[in-house]
């Protein structure tokens, strides 16, 4: 039996693991040029830092993990490998750089296949965001700890959720001084989420730790927390110079004549997560109701055959997809839920579940987020889509959904295919259909071509061989 596993983050190595216990042969495919996946981003093996355990949380577990998995003969560890489709013939994969031009084309038959292929981070639109030194929260983490670049002097992290604290840290710890971090949840939301039955919380108190530690280390940085605040704007005339903060209510609208003013030269925005589904809808997988793909106790997709851990079914932190993905590898080899062995991952899992509930409901995005755009907030960065020219065309076209849209006002076409201003441009229909009705169900989620390929990759030539 051989089982291909997609993504080596957390959630994929637990599975590659957890199959090989199990002896079977395991393919473990990631995009990356090094195992890991976003929560053990770490510098290249050509370039190692002899502090790099005290970068990351839990990095002797993935010290033994990757090593576990190299020295395995019945695994085989493939990095740089884009999976870009699937279909009966297999999964399809080219490996090498993401743009080289001489990438290996390769297609792997499998008996069973676990999808963990994690999620990316959400932005708002705010205005001013297309300025230089506007940075994804996790773009400016992935500089800081993959490259130790820092993106400026005088950094502002703001959004939503807990994420946003590593991320702050990570610029401390680089040569930048976080002046703030600014979250829109407001405090009695989050202290309401939390604080409702604690008991249910017991076996994840390794978090309290955790936030323990970020405590430590925001006050040993002087980085000030705010809360119920959110970036209304950012200014400046050819790069990041200044951001208008505001209070917000608890649907993240502005609250008027709260507005300050903040010099930065760099801004963080991260508001949540967008799980990337598109490898698992193309083998066929239903979602459910919040959009990540839907799984049984089994970890068991909608497809015979097709498992799925870690933050593709359901936001929940690292410590979630380890457990979510050593049960789906141990089900993918065809071992049972009821093993003794999987004992322990069952019960980590219900408490982690807990845990991602409460953060859903702490750090979900505010319905009136939008009240911040102005006429000429882009939406779509790639095809240079404000706000007015989406509004426009829907109206003038009568749109009826976002496909139509799409097409008439070219949002979501460009590079990056929608992964940014998809959840954005959907969520502003899902506003506007109370004035005309513009869903027609159809979402940004479906790409059939994962990742961008070149078009002499499609060519299928005599290079097109099976790998088995
Ligand atoms: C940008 C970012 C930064 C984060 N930083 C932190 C942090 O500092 N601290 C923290 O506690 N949590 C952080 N998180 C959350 C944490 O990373 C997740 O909870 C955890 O990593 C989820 O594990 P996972 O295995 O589900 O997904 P991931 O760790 O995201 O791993 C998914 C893997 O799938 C691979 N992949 C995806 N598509 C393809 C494809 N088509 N072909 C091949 N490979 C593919 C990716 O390259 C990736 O390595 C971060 C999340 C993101 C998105």
């Amino acid at each position: 039996m051989k089982i291909v596993v997609i993504g080596a983050g957390p959630a994929g190595l637990a599975a590659a693991r957890a199959a090989l216990d199990a002896n079977q042969r395991v393919v473990l495919l990631d995009a990356a040029d090094d195992l890991g996946g976003q929560y053990w981003r770490h510098l290249p093996s050509s370039r190692p830092s002899s502090n790099e355990a005290v970068l990351h949380h839990q990095w002797t577990n993935f010290v033994e993990l990757r090593a576990r998995l190299e020295d395995d003969p019945l695994c085989e560890v493939v990095t740089s490998a884009h999976v870009w489709a699937i279909d009966r013939a297999g999964i399809h994969v080219l490996v090498g750089p993401p743009d080289g031009p001489d990438r290996e084309r390769r297609t792997y038959p499998t008996d069973a296949v676990v999808v963990a292929t994690g999620a990316h981070d959400r932005v708002l639109p705010v205005p001013g965001w297309e300025l230089p030194g506007v940075y994804s929260a996790g773009g400016a983490q992935a500089l800081a700890k993959g490259d130790r670049v820092a993106v400026g002097e005088r950094v502002l992290v703001a959004g939503s959720g807990p994420f946003l604290l590593p991320v702050a840290l990570s610029l401390a710890n680089s040569t930048s001084t976080v002046v703030g971090v600014v979250e829109a949840s407001r405090a009695r939301r989050v202290a309401s989420s939390w604080a409702a039955r604690p008991w249910e919380l017991v076996g994840a108190r390794t978090k309290v730790a955790e936030a323990g530690s970020y405590a430590r280390e925001f006050a040993r940085h002087r980085i000030p927390y705010v809360m119920g605040r959110a970036v209304t704007a950012i200014h400046g005339a050819e790069c990041v110079e200044s951001v208008t903060i505001a209070a917000v209510d608890s649907s993240w609208a502005p609250i008027v004549g709260t507005e300050y003013s903040l010099a930065v030269d760099a801004v963080c925005l991260g508001h949540g997560f967008t799980p990337r589904l598109e490898l698992a809808i193309a083998l066929g997988c239903q979602l459910n109701d919040r959009r990540f793909v839907a799984i049984d106790e089994g970890q068991r997709t909608s497809v015979v055959g097709v498992y799925a851990a870690g933050e593709i079914t359901g936001v929940g932190g690292a410590d979630l997809a380890l457990v979510e993905g050593t049960i789906a590898g141990h089900l993918a080899a065809g071992g049972r839920l009821d093993d003794e062995v999987l004992g322990q991952a069952r019960r980590h899992r219900a408490t982690w579940r807990r845990f991602a509930a409460r953060l859903d409901v702490a750090h979900a995005i505010g319905e009136r987020w939008s009240q911040w755009l102005t006429p000429e907030t882009t939406i779509c960065r790639c095809e240079d889509v404000t706000y007015q020219q989406l509004r426009t065309v829907a109206r003038v076209t009568d749109s009826s959904g976002l496909r139509s849209l799409k097409l008439t006002s070219r949002a979501g076409l460009g590079i990056c295919q929608g992964r940014t201003c998809g959840r954005t441009i959907e969520s502003l229909l899902g506003a506007w259909s109370n004035e005309g009705g513009l869903i027609d169900g159809v979402t940004t989620d479906r790409r059939p071509i994962a990742v961008p390929v070149r078009l002499g990759e499609l060519r299928v030539d005599s290079r097109d061989a099976a790998t088995d």
